[in-house]
C-alpha cells in the first residue's frame, strides 16, 4: 500500500454543437476552406461587437440540469488576456466571476461496484481559439474555429486515482452525448481534457502543489499521463527533492516517449488580468427559457437503474449498454422486437460489439441493424437454427447486406426440427451401435451423450438438440 494519496481535478473543454459561433453569426461546421468561416467579430476587427449566442445558453442550462447544478439566472462574461497567434483579439471572452452553471455533481461507479459523487465546481461558457498550422519553415493561422462555443467544466479535486478520473470523464462524455449538446469527439478535439495532479501523505487534508497536464486526446493517454505524473511526484518525494522539483507548472504528455515534460510555468489568475467584458452586459435569462431548457431526456444513470429494475439485467451489463445513447437505443430496439433481455444482452454486448470492435466500427456504423439482430434471435428461439449456427450467420451478415433468412438458407444452416427426419437418424444410430444400446439399457445412462453426439454427427450438426434428446430417450427405453 502506498503511503500517498493521489488528488486529481479535471478541466474539460466541450465544444457545443451550436449552428453559429459564440459571439457572431459565423457557421461552426468543419471542413471549410481555411478562414472562410470568419467575420469582423471573430477576426477581431476594430469596432466589431460580440453578441452572446442564445443556443449556447440553452445547451448549458440542459447540462446544468443534468449534473444537478445551480443555473444562474444572470451570468457575466470576462476577458482573459493573453497573446497567442491563434487568438486575434489577444484575449479570450470567458466567464470567471459569475458563470452560467455552478455547484453540480455527478456519480461514478468504481471497479468494486460502489458509487462515488464527484463535485463539479463550475461550468462556464467561453470561446475557442483558432488553429496554428505549422508547415516546414512557416506557420499559418486558420480562424475557422475561433469563437466556437466551449463549455469548460471544472471538477473539484475529488478524484483519487486515474481509474476514477477515467470513470468521471466517461460519465461526463456520456451526459453530453445523451443531451446531444456536443459530439464530444476526443480525436477531433471537441472534448478536451486537462488533468491537474498532486499527491499528499495519506491522512493529510491540505492540497499540495498541482501540476497541470494539457490537451491529452484519448482516455488511454489521460490514464497513462496521470499515472506517469503521480509516479514522478512520488519519486521526487521519496528522493527528498519534492520541494525542489515539483512546482506549479503546465506539462505536456508525449505519447511516443511516454513521458510528461515541462511546457511552461503555470500562470496565476493575476497574469491574465481578468476584467469584466465591457462589450457584453451581464446576461439575464428569462424564467421561461430556463424552465423549457431544463426538460432533459432520460440520463445514463436513470436509464441504467431502469434496465436493472425493469428489464432485469445485471448492473454491469446495464452500465455497458447505457454508456452511449446509440447503444441504449439499439438495445431498446432489440427489446421492442421482442428479444428476451438475457439473449439481447449477450448477442449485443458479446457477439455484435465484439465483431464491431474487430473491424473498428461503432454501433452507429454497424452493418447489422437492430432489426436483423432481433430476427436472428427469433430464429434461435423458434429452433430454425442453433445458437452455434447463429454465430456463423452473424459473421456472414457482418460482411453481406442480406436478409437473415436468406443468409441461413445460403449457408445451409437451417436446423432439422422435424420429428420424422430426426427419428430416422436416431433409429439408424441405435441400429449401428448395439453394444452401447445394451450397456445403456443395463444402466450406463452416461452413454446418452455418446448417442446425442452420433445423431448430431449424422445430421451434420443440424438436428435440433432438444428433439434429439427427447427422441433418443424414448427410443432407447423400448
Ligand atoms: P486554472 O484555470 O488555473 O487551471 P481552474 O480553477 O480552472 O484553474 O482549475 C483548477 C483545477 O485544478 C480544478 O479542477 C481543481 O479541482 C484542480 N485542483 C486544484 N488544486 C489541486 C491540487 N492541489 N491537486 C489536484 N487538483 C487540483
Ligand atoms: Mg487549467
Ligand atoms: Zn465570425
Amino acid at each position: 500500500m502506498s503511503r500517498f494519496e493521489v488528488v486529481i481535478g479535471l478541466e474539460v473543454h466541450a465544444q457545443l454543437n451550436t449552428k453559429t459561433k459564440m459571439f457572431c453569426g459565423c457557421a461552426t461546421s468543419f471542413g471549410h476552406t481555411q478562414n472562410a468561416n470568419t467575420c469582423p467579430v471573430c477576426l477581431a476587427l476594430p469596432g466589431a461587437l460580440p453578441v452572446p449566442n442564445k443556443e449556447a445558453f440553452a445547451k448549458s442550462i440542459a447540462f446544468g440540469k443534468a449534473i444537478n447544478a445551480t443555473v444562474n439566472k444572470t451570468s457575466i462574461f470576462d476577458r482573459k488576456n493573453y497573446f497567442y497567434p491563434d487568438s486575434p483579439k489577444a484575449y479570450q471572452i470567458t466567464q470567471m466571476q459569475l458563470p452560467i452553471v455552478e455547484k453540480g455533481h455527478l456519480v461514478i461507479e468504481l471497479e468494486d461496484g460502489t458509487q462515488k459523487t464527484i463535485g463539479i465546481t463550475i461550468a462556464h461558457l467561453e470561446e475557442d481559439a483558432g488553429k496554428n498550422i505549422h508547415e516546414g519553415d512557416h506557420s499559418k493561422v486558420d480562424l475557422n474555429r475561433a469563437g466556437t462555443p466551449l463549455l469548460e467544466i471544472v471538477s473539484e479535486p475529488d478524484l483519487r486515482s486515474s481509474d476514477e478520473a477515467i470513470a468521471y470523464l466517461k460519465k461526463l462524455h456520456s451526459i453530453i452525448r445523451y443531451l446531444k449538446i456536443g459530439d464530444a469527439n476526443m480525436q477531433e478535439g471537441s472534448f478536451r481534457c486537462d488533468a491537474n495532479v498532486s499527491i499528499r501523505p495519506k491522512g493529510d487534508s491540505k492540497l499540495y502543489t498541482r501540476v497541470e497536464i494539457k490537451n491529452i486526446n484519448s482516455f488511454k493517454f489521460i490514464q497513462k499521463a496521470i499515472e506517469l505524473e503521480v509516479q514522478r511526484q512520488i519519486d521526487a518525494w521519496e528522493d527528498g527533492v519534492y520541494a525542489k522539483e515539483i512546482c506549479q507548472e503546465t506539462r505536456l504528455y508525449d505519447s511516443v516517449k511516454n513521458e510528461t515534460r515541462s511546457m511552461r510555468g503555470k500562470e496565476g489568475a493575476a497574469d491574465y488580468r481578468y476584467f469584466p467584458e465591457p462589450d457584453i452586459p451581464p446576461v439575464t435569462l428569462d424564467d421561461e427559457m430556463i424552465k423549457t431548457c431544463s426538460i432533459i431526456p432520460e440520463m445514463p444513470d436513470q436509464k441504467r437503474e431502469r434496465y436493472i429494475k425493469e428489464i432485469g439485467i445485471s448492473s454491469y451489463d446495464a452500465g455497458v449498454l447505457t454508456q452511449e445513447p446509440e447503444l441504449a437505443e439499439f438495445f431498446e430496439d432489440l427489446i421492442s422486437h421482442k428479444a428476451t433481455p438475457k439473449m439481447a444482452v449477450s448477442w449485443m454486448s458479446v457477439e455484435l460489439l465484439g465483431r464491431l470492435n474487430k473491424i473498428g466500427a461503432s454501433i452507429e456504423t454497424s452493418p447489422v441493424s437492430s432489426q436483423k439482430l432481433a430476427k436472428l434471435m427469433t430464429r434461435i428461439e423458434d429452433n430454425s437454427i442453433s445458437a452455434k449456427a447463429a454465430k456463423d450467420v452473424l459473421d456472414f451478415l457482418m460482411e453481406n447486406q442480406i436478409e437473415v433468412d436468406q443468409a441461413i438458407e445460403k449457408l445451409g444452416l437451417k436446423q432439422i426440427s422435424d420429428d420424422g427426419a430426426i427419428e430416422q437418424i436416431v433409429l439408424s444410430v441405435i441400429q449401428k451401435n448395439p453394444s452401447e444400446v445394451e450397456a445403456y439399457r443395463a444402466g450406463k445412462e452416461a452413454l446418452i451423450g455418446f448417442f446425442v453426439g452420433q445423431v448430431m454427427k449424422e445430421s451434420k450438426g443440424k438436428a435440433n438438440p432438444a428433439v434429439v434428446n427427447k427422441l433418443l430417450s424414448e427410443k432407447l427405453k423400448s
